[in-house]
């Protein structure tokens, strides 16, 4: 998970009682650099908007625009209603990233590592929650979302452990280590799909994490 600015004021369409409606995804979509604010996927073929707090018919909720998030169709069917009382990423004082921890396994049937980093039932709830985003299969459909997910995953994987490498081989130049640690200084930004990830992979690494003490602001 990754934390968003809510800057933007409510678009006029909400107003209107329209939420599905242009002025809300043009600010939306950039607003969660495009990305699955559970998943972190990014390129989104499914894009939906999600009711953090489930609106129940509620017209209050339906149109809140603080209550509206960017998320896959994945990850929006399995939070459905039932998820609620999570870590709220549009939270300024709550640094979602430093409370969840995620980490990849080494082979892509295996699951994703999701750990709570504090004490909350927020936490809690929203570790269940990723736990199933990442890692759910048990329907045919969700089965072929997951090996989508893991495939951008690890081949995202294979280009931070390139990097890694090359900063660490004496056979690279230093020209070649430049632009490696400017790759991983990006991989860890906000903007990036699966941010949590190569940050909890770089704070997991003692070597990554003194190379990239410079650029680390988390
Ligand atoms: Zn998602």
């Amino acid at each position: 998970m990754f934390n968003v600015e809510r800057v933007a004021p409510a678009p006029a369409s909400l107003n209107r009682n329209q939420y599905n409606a242009q002025d809300v995804i043009d600010v939306l979509e950039p607003m969660f650099y495009g990305k699955c604010y559970l998943c972190e996927q990014d390129e989104l073929a499914d894009p939906e908007i999600e009711h953090f707090d489930p609106h129940m018919g509620d017209e209050t909720k339906k149109y809140d625009w603080d209550n509206l998030y960017y998320s896959c169709g994945r990850c929006n069917s399995i939070k459905g209603t039932r998820h609620t009382n999570l870590l709220d990423c549009c939270d300024v004082n709550i640094d979602v990233l430093r409370g969840i921890k995620c980490l990849l396994p080494s082979c892509p049937d295996a699951d994703i590592e999701v750990t709570a980093q504090i004490n909350s039932p927020q936490a809690d709830n929203t570790v269940e929650l990723l736990n199933r985003c990442y890692n759910e299969k048990n329907t045919p459909l969700r089965g072929i979302t997951r090996v989508v997910l893991m495939d951008k995953l690890f081949e995202l994987h294979v280009e931070f452990q390139h990097y890694r490498l090359t900063l660490k081989k004496k056979k690279y130049t230093p020209a070649e280590k430049a632009l490696a640690k400017n790759r991983l200084a990006e991989m860890i930004k906000s903007h990036y799909p699966f941010s949590v990830f190569w940050r909890w992979h770089v704070l997991s690494d003692s070597f990554l994490s003194q190379q990239l003490d410079d650029v680390i602001d988390f």
